[in-house]
């Protein structure tokens, strides 16, 4: 194994359980700012509050970190680090500091001037997966009974939305793994659609050695041979885009060769035969020519995940490959159906399972950010859960505003007739993540004022009228939910900057000026048991969970409904949570990408991360070692392509789309589809490959389709 993927030799004092110190000096033991992950780690502040960080043992992160968790803290004592309110009255002008009581003045006065003159709905609030549960929870709860809108939502939806949905039409639930990731080592046979985790998460790849080690298979498809597609013992290099139609072929030979689980079919699955009707039609030749992988690996794949079964178990796997498509759900379906058919969830170290991405993902789209929920993954649009939240937070539940529109569509809504006219903006960069960036960066414009919390200036603070400055991860106390579904605790290493609040604080400030009815503390840990009742008897259910158990036991599965409850590491041993116990096949069609190749714009663009940097990478860009190891976007492209481009490795090349352009630097190889090239998403201005992505969205979840659409390549220069 590489040393990068498992970190520096781990010293067995770091290996005891957490230890808290007091903030400010001596050791803290915590979790990682990045990635849902959530790698354990030690942050060490010495007296003159320089912070270092040392890995910690885990049963995710097994005393591993990668480059992005080892300079983590970096970004505290950052000289780009903002740490006064600033504002400015007029958008041509620069930013002017100012105190906390004028800034927060002016954001209420805005509201309120907003409100009275265009209703509720005119101020909305876009949140993010990384935000601590307690913040993401008090975040829905500040929109829904403070600023009484409707408009809520989170860059999620630019995540996890396919997933979820998908997961929640099968299996009544969506918990990204339904099992500790340990389980996987255990495994016999690992397919990830769309996943490339030793650049995304390294230390996750422990697991996946450990499954080799013991003989058995790791299958990746991706239309890039990626740093885990090299360590897999099967590569599909499947066009972008026709993920959907792989996975019917795979369902189609795996019920055609025999390998499909006729008694799990039976007695524990509905809606297999609508399936199979639909996969019948997916014979491999087919396959073969809609997707580019071989009949022979589609077969290979098929078998040996079908051996894994009947062996140690087979566990199959999707990402943001195979989930930001605008047919992201169904192509999610698709491959729950493979998994339903060869007999794999609730089965000993097998299941079905999708990788999340932020940090908190799994947490952050729990507790009511997105636009149709409230806390506990409860339906907005429910009377019951409408009543039971609106108990715990002292309102009338008719005074609760309905569901909103998802993240683009509230993008796209900002600043037109009827739309919102002031924006709130908590732990997101949506000028660079968000597809279509110039038709986002308009409508940010159009507003009347955009408020950002955030640690350093983001392109999307850079446009803002009011900048909150915010706490990092080693500075404030909380929980996230990792990966897995295990509630675990973030904590307080350093005390912040002078001048620096955490978002519960502004929240709480903010209600206040607005004369809200229902309380508002900025305490995390009252927040927290604030959100266990409102969670209580919904989906994800904490309400066995409290701060302290999670320090004691080091971490708790969701669902826990009581004091008493174990927690649940493991789903589906015993039936799914659907009306009838069982899993559902959804019989899904394949269709085109939203965009195709054509004459102009011939070539397929793929997007994605990079080792060193992290979402729109305005805190890894920061990071002095991760932006001399990664300091811009590296479009790669295969030889054939580039020649017929007239391009060498190293050329500056401006990728366009019908929607705008963005510029890398030329890296050749021959790791791509020579029908495809790929553009890391990290960088803003004109390296910012999301202004050339598509916004089409998935009907479903509302994805937008950032992982395929059609380019051309236009050389600009050398340097
Ligand atoms: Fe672990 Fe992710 Fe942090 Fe890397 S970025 S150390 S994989 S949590």
């Amino acid at each position: 194994m590489r040393p990068i993927y498992r970190g520096r030799n781990v010293p067995e004092a770091v290996r005891k359980p957490p230890v808290h110190t007091v903030a400010g000096m001596g050791t803290t033991a915590t979790h990682c700012a990045y990635c849902a992950l959530q790698c354990a780690m030690t942050l060490t502040a010495d007296a003159g509050g320089r912070v270092t960080v040392g890995p910690r043992d885990f049963p995710t992160n097994r005393g591993g970190l990668c480059q992005k968790g080892w300079t983590a803290a970096d970004l505290l004592g950052s000289p780009e680090r903002l740490t006064t309110p600033l504002l400015r009255d007029d958008r041509s002008r620069p930013f002017r500091e100012a105190s906390w009581d004028e800034a927060l003045d002016v954001v209420a006065d805005a509201i309120s001037a907003t409100q009275a003159a265009h209703g509720r709905d005119a101020v909305a609030v876009l949140g993010g997966g990384g935000l601590t549960n307690e913040k993401a929870y008090q975040l829905g709860k500040f929109a829904r009974v403070a600023l009484r809108t409707k408009n809520i939502d989170y860059n999620g939806r630019y995540c996890m939305s396919s997933a979820a949905a998908a997961s929640n039409r099968a299996f009544g639930i969506d918990r990204g793994l339904p099992f500790p990731l340990p389980d996987l080592a255990e495994t016999g046979a690992v397919l990830i659609a769309g996943g490339n985790v030793a650049e995304t998460m390294p230390p996750f790849m422990q697991h996946l050695t450990a499954v080799l080690d013991r003989g058995g298979a790791l299958i990746v498809a991706d239309p890039r041979r990626t740093a885990t597609a090299d360590r897999a013992t099967l590569h599909l290099p499947v066009l972008p885009g026709t993920d959907l139609a792989l996975a019917l072929g795979l369902l189609h030979l795996a019920v055609a060769d025999g390998h499909a689980d006729r008694a799990y079919i039976h007695d524990r699955t509905t809606g297999f035969d609508d399936a199979w009707r639909t996969a019948a039609q997916w014979w491999p030749e087919r396959v073969e020519r809609v997707t580019g992988v071989s009949v022979a690996a589609q077969r290979a794949t098929v078998a040996q995940l079908a051996a894994g079964a009947r062996g140690r178990g087979a566990v199959i796997l999707t990402a943001r490959g195979a989930e930001q498509q605008s047919k992201g759900t169904d192509t999610v379906s698709a491959l729950i159906n493979l998994a339903l058919a060869l007999g794999l969830p609730g089965r000993p170290h097998s299941g079905f399972g999708c990788i999340t991405g932020q940090g908190n993902g799994q947490g952050g789209r729990e507790h009511g950010q997105k636009a149709d929920q409230l806390p506990g993954y409860r339906k907005i649009d429910d009377p019951a859960a409408r009543a039971h939240v609106a108990g715990v937070w002292g309102v009338d539940p008719g005074e609760l505003p309905g569901a909103g529109p998802s993240a683009y569509e509230l993008l796209e809504s900002l600043g037109t007739d009827g739309g919102p006219r002031a924006l709130l903006v908590h732990g997101t960069n949506l000028a660079v993540s968000s597809p279509r960036g110039h038709r986002v960066a308009e409508r940010l414009a159009a507003l009347d004022t955009l408020v950002v919390c955030d640690v350093v200036m983001s392109e999307t603070a850079a446009l803002a009228d009011v900048v909150l400055p915010v706490t990092q991860f080693a500075e404030e106390d909380g929980t996230m939910t990792n990966l897995e579904g295990r509630v675990i605790r973030r904590r307080r290493a350093v005390a912040p900057p002078p001048g620096v609040r955490t978002e519960l604080e502004v929240l709480t400030e903010l209600a206040a000026r607005l004369d809200c009815v229902a309380a508002f503390t900025a305490d995390p840990e009252t927040v927290f048991d604030e959100l266990r009742r409102a969670s209580a008897g919904g989906v994800a259910d904490y309400a066995g969970i409290s701060w302290d158990r999670v320090d004691a036991e080091g971490g708790v599965f969701w669902p826990c409904p009581s004091a008493d409850h174990p927690g649940s590491p493991r789903l589906f041993a015993d039936g799914f949570p659907t009306a009838d116990g069982r899993a559902r096949f959804v019989a899904v069609e394949h269709r085109p990408p939203a965009e195709d190749v054509d004459a102009e714009h011939p070539v397929y663009l793929t997007t994605g991360r990079v080792l060193q940097q992290y979402q729109s990478g305005a805190q890894t860009r920061r990071v002095p070692a991760l932006a001399a190891a990664a300091p811009e976007p590296q479009v790669e492209i295969h030889p054939d392509l580039a020649g017929r481009n007239g391009l060498a490795d190293g050329d500056q090349v401006r990728v366009v789309s019908r929607r705008g352009d963005a510029v890398g630097r030329v890296r050749l190889t021959t790791t791509i589809r020579p029908d495809t090239v790929f553009m890391p998403f990290h960088w803003g201005g004109d390296q910012a490959v999301n202004r050339v992505t598509n916004p089409a969205l998935d009907p479903i979840s509302r994805m937008p389709e950032f992982k395929v659409c059609a380019v051309r390549l236009e050389r600009v220069g050398t340097s």
